[in-house]
């Protein structure tokens, strides 16, 4: 499943979270510290050379 990299503005700080697709377009990322969904999503170093290397 994919990797996802967010930032939640609630507490300020970075979590990361393995979503299927179903659930990532639904929505329901919630910061794991606070519970707030007012998170961003982050695209990570690591996410974008591993990317790079299957194409
Ligand atoms: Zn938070």
């Amino acid at each position: 499943m994919p990797h996802y990299e967010f930032f939640c503005h609630a507490c300020k700080k970075l979590f990361s979270k393995t979503l299927s697709l179903a659930d990532y377009e639904k929505g329901r990322v919630v910061c794991p510290h606070c519970g707030s969904k007012k998170v961003e999503q982050r695209w990570s170093a690591f996410t974008v050379i591993t990317s790079k290397k299957s194409a």
